[in-house]
């Protein structure tokens, strides 16, 4: 009996080990961990979830076979690098995500990130404090913490019985 069968899962795909939501792409797979491969939500992935063997410092591999083309002078490696380097960084560091990428300005990654990836469902509702952060920065409103990943120095550990 299956009360809401996604229309858009055609695929037998595991669930990720985090949080058992449906993977939507991109997605985290676990370089060292598996078989099977051990697969994370970019969510459960940037509060560092840890499960068993899986530790958050293992590398990483961000699943994705069907890139969207979001922006034509974007290429799906780009697309990935920027998500690379705002995990890495933290969301809103545009300046050491565009070092990072450097293939684009501060500015190129910060708008295409805004448009594309800010409304994205993965990503809404971790950064949605941080949007509204940055909202009121263009009021005048002087915000401590932008600039500074939410995610950085904070990571959480947790446990999950068998
Ligand atoms: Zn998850
Ligand atoms: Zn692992």
């Amino acid at each position: 009996f299956h009360k809401l069968s996604p229309p858009y899962d055609p695929f037998d795909k595991p669930p990720c080990r985090g949080c058992s939501s449906y993977l939507a792409e991109p997605y985290i797979k676990c370089a060292e961990c598996g078989p099977p491969p051990f697969l994370l939500c970019l969510q459960c992935f940037t509060i560092g979830f840890e499960y068993k063997k899986h530790q958050s410092d293992h590398t990483y591999e961000i699943v994705t076979s069907n890139f969207p083309v979001l922006d034509p002078t974007w290429t799906a490696q780009e697309e990935m690098a920027l998500l690379e380097a705002v995990m890495d960084c933290g969301f809103g560091n545009w300046q050491d995500v565009a070092n990072q990428m450097n293939t684009k300005t501060k500015e190129e990654c910060e708008k295409h990130y805004m448009k594309h990836f800010i409304n994205n469902p993965l990503f809404a509702s971790t950064l949605l404090n941080l949007k509204q952060a940055e909202e009121n920065q263009h009021s005048d409103t002087a915000i401590p913490f932008y600039c500074k990943s939410p995610w950085q120095g904070q990571r959480q550990h947790f446990t999950f019985p068998d």
